[in-house]
């Protein structure tokens, strides 16, 4: 593999004198497929819901591939987890339906909430890469897993965010898992463009103007009931109106603003680390 090293020290050096940045901006762009991977049913959408609605409204094919059924996340005493995942799924459901995501175009990997770094690896990258072989998508959007630094997310995202990269980079070379290709027929496939969500301040390079869509991104974030209060204390499958009108304020004032518009921050990239 030296050769890639070397590739790697030639790339790292052009990176650093070349600030990559997309020929044609993720929100103008029109009937490409969109491969999105999140850990939880809701990462996608404070990541990059509005990114996901925009792309939704121009015609473009957005599949979502969450990697847990995020079956955990209760403090409610009466809650099983198996009743939390189907909970789960439904919001997501509504909540991609408001961000004009159909509910075909979501994958459950299916992983228990907090158990992704217990996962068998190989597996776990077998079938991200089976994926990205079968989608063939234009643009990829993930989880950061950092660039010059590893991203130290909490436990779920870190995994989610190493495993789709690693997936990514296997999914080029047809070697890896070969039975893809002679039993599936899943040719090699080279993801031509990454956007990553929760990336650092520091390799942050490309920002989406959400302006248009911000209240669509409430809205759909208001679909995920039993992670607020009351219901992540108590299960309800409606709000309190009046916490209903303070969460949306919350994430209102949470959303990050530059130059005046609410954006979703992204680090832009066009391949993995080659070193
Ligand atoms: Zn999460």
């Amino acid at each position: 593999m030296k050769q890639f090293v070397l590739l790697g020290i030639i790339l790292s050096v052009a990176g650093a004198v070349r600030a990559e940045q997309p020929k044609v901006a993720i929100d103008k762009l029109e009937g490409k497929t969109i491969l999105v991977f999140t850990p939880h049913p809701d990462d996608e959408l404070f990541g990059a819901g509005g990114t996901i609605a925009l792309l939704n409204r121009h015609h473009n094919r957005v599949l979502i591939v969450i990697y847990t059924n995020d079956n955990k996340g209760s403090y409610d005493l009466e809650m099983t987890s198996e009743r939390l995942a189907r909970i789960r799924k439904s919001e997501e459901e509504a909540a991609e339906a408001a961000l004009g995501t159909p509910k075909e175009n979501i994958e459950w990997m299916g992983y228990d909430d907090g158990m992704l770094e217990y996962a068998p690896q190989p597996k776990l990258v077998e079938e991200a890469t089976a994926i990205v072989r079968r989608v063939r998508p234009d643009v990829l959007l993930s989880i950061d897993p950092g660039e010059l630094y590893e991203r130290w997310h909490k436990t779920d995202h870190r995994m989610a965010a190493f495993n789709t990269i690693d997936a990514v980079r296997a999914a080029e070379f047809w070697l890896y898992f070969p039975n893809q290709l002679l039993e599936q027929q899943l040719q090699p496939f080279r993801v031509p463009e990454m956007y990553f969500f929760y990336p650092t301040q520091q390799e942050t390079n490309t920002w989406v103007n959400i302006d248009g869509v911000m209240d669509l991104k409430l809205e759909a974030g208001s679909k995920h009931v039993s992670q607020f209060e009351p219901a992540v204390h108590k299960y309800r499958p409606d709000w309190d109106p009046q916490e209903l009108a303070r969460t949306k304020s919350e994430m209102r004032a949470l959303q990050p603003k530059k130059d005046g518009h609410f954006v979703e921050a992204f680090r832009y990239a066009t391949g993995f680390n080659q070193m």
